[in-house]
């Protein structure tokens, strides 16, 4: 599958916080065969998410993931963005409604929060889109949402961290092993010999193995070491291939007096 993350959050774009949202997918999407597009971060502002929204519809991925701006204060405008952007009105969900009262309730009475009820801003966060599905948040009232738009799947993910993390594992993760592709990624790392020395035999390489993406990468800090990867998406064979290839690798290297040195788990 395509997939593409959208990051909201106003305190992304000021750098009060750090955006490890879209990392910690990107990991696993990536993990389960998936390739991860692109991933685009904005403000909280209707017209932005709504414009956004429609930018990369146009380019049809398969899963298009959000994260922030679905709690229940006036800055997080998400769904009311998304809605805009797909043309749908935003119609209070039973469901939704229903799940952040208990989950308010549960909360009164455990003394976590003092204010009992329902209020505009908890009714707020039962406002889905219309055609939406709330997906349970077991770790914050804000449910996330999925939606299905022509061939694209969107699923709307709190920022919270933990909270985004539970449905992403309840929810996502399991699509993503369904539809499991396969990745590779193989390497070594090699010294003695610069990067620059080894780049027309990574060009010829590139060339013969077009199904492959064969990157060298300088480890900083240690400017003599420099790690070759290999990485492919959904190639049949892509493991045998990314072998050979770097055999082939190896040989230059060692020809050209460079050193190597295989990766253990953790390099
Ligand atoms: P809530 O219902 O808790 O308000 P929300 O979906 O509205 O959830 P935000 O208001 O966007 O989430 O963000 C809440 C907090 O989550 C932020 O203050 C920040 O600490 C954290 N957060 C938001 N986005 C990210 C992100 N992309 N990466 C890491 N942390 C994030
Ligand atoms: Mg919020």
């Amino acid at each position: 599958m395509e997939v593409e993350i959208l990051v909201i959050g106003n305190e992304i774009l000021i750098g009060k916080t750090q955006d490890t949202n879209s990392n910690w997918m990107a990991k696993r999407i990536t993990k389960y065969g998936h390739r991860l597009k692109r991933i685009t971060a904005i403000e909280d502002s209707i017209e932005v998410i709504s414009n956004t929204l429609q930018t990369i519809l146009k380019r049809k991925p398969d899963m298009i993931i959000t994260s922030g701006g679905i709690g229940p204060t006036f800055d997080d405008m998400t769904l009311a963005g998304i809605a805009m952007g797909l043309n749908r009105e935003l119609e209070l969900n039973e469901h939704a409604y229903n799940s952040i009262k208990k989950a308010y309730e549960h909360a009164y009475e455990r003394g976590i929060l003092k204010l009992e009820g329902m209020t505009k801003e908890r009714e707020k966060m039962a406002h889905l889109p219309q055609g939406s599905t709330p997906l349970p948040n077991i770790r914050g009232t804000a449910p996330g949402v999925k939606i299905k738009e022509g061939e694209t799947a969107i699923f709307v993910l709190p920022g919270v961290p933990a909270e985004m993390k539970a449905i992403f594992l309840n929810v996502v993760k399991p699509i993503l092993k369904e539809k499991r592709g396969k990745f590779v990624e193989k390497g070594f790392i090699f010294m003695g010999i610069g990067e620059s020395q080894l780049a027309p035999y990574v060009t010829k390489l590139e060339e013969k193995y077009p199904q492959l993406w064969i990157k060298t990468h300088p480890r900083i800090g240690l400017s003599v070491e420099v790690e070759v990867s290999i990485t492919c998406f959904n190639v049949e064979n892509g493991e045998e291939l990314a072998e050979k290839a770097l055999d082939e690798m190896r040989e230059v290297i060692l020809s050209l007096n460079g050193r190597i040195r295989e990766k253990s788990s953790g390099t």
